[in-house]
């Protein structure tokens, strides 16, 4: 929804994009924008085109193209992607526009008329077309190689790994199954081979994302498909099992909470998975979530919620919330707040109810003014922030396991198994961190906490 942090953008990202450009090699720049989900498609149109032999830039001037990924999902979202196509227009003068935004050429054309091309999101021929028809190719079959597991535009310890595309809900403030259709899973197998080699190639966290994650197989009627000498099933929780088994952490972003997610749990409590869940609440009030048409919005969450945590007791839960979303009364929020309370969250995220062009949610009745949406915010953060830094309060003399993202001069910044890159907290190492580097999973003792990060002593 944002504009990824500086190391993941490959047009800055020089140490992760190796600048290797033969001379007359055809050589393209990417701008990736957005989530995670269009971080992925980046990797994958850059790992083709990579197979194809193209150089990938690490700015503007090298580059004979630039393509942007772009993001549409806010009104925010769009802006900052027309302003990231008019930057590489100035900077390069060649672009080609792809991902959510690209569902809406004429938006883009509108305020850009200069760019070479616009396709849509998971339109991996059309910009591959596009690429070819604006950059030519120059293959070399002596130096070409594909990559064993293409360009990684994430650092190399942590991966993510899309499962489906597309959604079959209609969540009234969501305009992705409009964008990106209904859901379309991949096959299990095809799933597995991609994360045994990222793993094979030294990914120690696999960081598992689609639009609806318990849903995974649907589609597909959650057939067979061949793994292993045996059979998988198309379905979360055999895909958990198995991603388990193949070493790495397995963080499980998107789930909702449907019955079926009890099944994962012992998955947790056994060790395979990490007992990390992302579910995307957005409200507790059955009304409000009723008007925003959320898939089981009449589950009994709390209950479930207990349910998880009486077999995986270190189970962290994360999630995000939409504060004064249309007709929403104070007693509803009231009812979230209280909610927060008992349920007690490890992680939490927040958004003030925006519009958004073509939701359904723009025209219901009882828009909340901004005052109130802000005001409602101030008290739901205070709240979730009182919740974290009280059970990170608990970890202090705890043993834990982490991974270390960074290390300078200063220390290591790392993440403990609560903790999923970039949108949670860190714990950091500031003696004894000599020698670490990326990826490291080692053992730590807290001994300091804050509101949502931690500090250790390495053992
Ligand atoms: S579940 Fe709802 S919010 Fe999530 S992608 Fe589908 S429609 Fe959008």
């Amino acid at each position: 929804m944002s504009q990824n942090p500086p190391i993941l953008r490959p047009d800055l990202a020089r140490a992760l994009v190796p600048d290797t450009r033969r001379d007359g090699q055809p050589t393209i720049g990417m701008v990736s924008l957005g989530c995670p989900k269009a971080l992925v498609d980046s990797e994958r149109i850059l790992t083709r085109l990579r197979a194809e032999g193209y150089a990938i830039s690490p700015d503007y001037k090298g580059a004979d193209a630039v393509i942007v990924n772009t993001c549409g999902f806010l009104d925010s979202a769009k802006a900052e992607s027309l302003e990231a196509i008019g930057e590489a227009l100035q900077e390069n003068g060649r672009v080609i526009v792809t991902g959510c935004l690209g569902a809406e050429p004429e938006y883009i054309t509108g305020a850009h008329p200069k760019v070479l091309a616009v396709t849509g999101p998971h339109q991996y021929e059309a910009v591959l077309d596009a690429v070819h028809g604006a950059v030519p190719p120059s293959p070399d079959p002596f130096i070409d190689l594909l990559p064993t597991t293409g360009v990684s535009l994430t650092p190399r310890h942590y991966s993510y790994l899309k499962i489906s595309e597309g959604c079959n809900h209609k969540c009234k403030f969501c305009i992705i199954p409009d964008m990106r259709g209904r859901l379309v899973s991949r096959p299990a197998h095809a799933i597995l081979r991609e994360a045994e080699k990222l793993v094979g190639a030294g990914v120690k966290e696999l960081l598992v994302i689609s639009q609806d994650t318990s849903a995974y197989g649907v589609d597909r009627k959650h057939d067979l498909s061949p793994w292993k000498g045996g059979e998988v099933r198309a379905h979360i929780t055999d895909l958990a099992r198995e991603l388990g088994k193949l070493g790495a952490w397995v963080r499980l972003h998107y789930v909702y909470p449907y019955p079926h997610v009890r099944e994962l749990i012992p998955l947790m409590a056994e060790g395979l998975v990490l007992p990390y869940l992302d579910i995307p609440f957005q409200h507790a009030h059955p009304d409000t979530l009723k008007r925003m048409a959320r898939p089981a919005a009449a589950a009994r969450t709390l209950d479930e919620i207990a349910a998880w945590r009486a077999v995986c007791p270190e189970l962290t839960l994360r999630s995000t919330f939409i504060v004064g979303y249309p007709g929403e009364t104070e007693a509803e929020f009231q009812t979230l707040l209280d909610w927060l309370d008992e349920a007690q969250l490890d992680r939490v995220g927040c958004f003030q109810y925006e519009n958004v062009a073509g939701a359904r949610s723009n025209d219901l009745p009882g828009h909340v003014p901004p005052e109130v949406k802000q005001e409602r915010f101030d008290r739901f953060m205070e709240k979730a922030q009182a919740i974290s830094a009280a059970k990170l309060a608990e970890k202090v003399g705890k043993v834990l396991e982490v991974i270390v993202d960074e290390v300078d001069g200063e220390g290591a910044t790392c993440r403990t198994k609560a903790d999923a890159p970039e949108i949670d907290g860190n714990l950091f190492i500031d003696e004894g961190f000599e020698g670490l580097a990326p990826g490291d999973i080692v053992k730590v003792e807290v001994d300091e906490a804050g509101e949502y990060d931690l500090w250790g002593r390495r053992l």
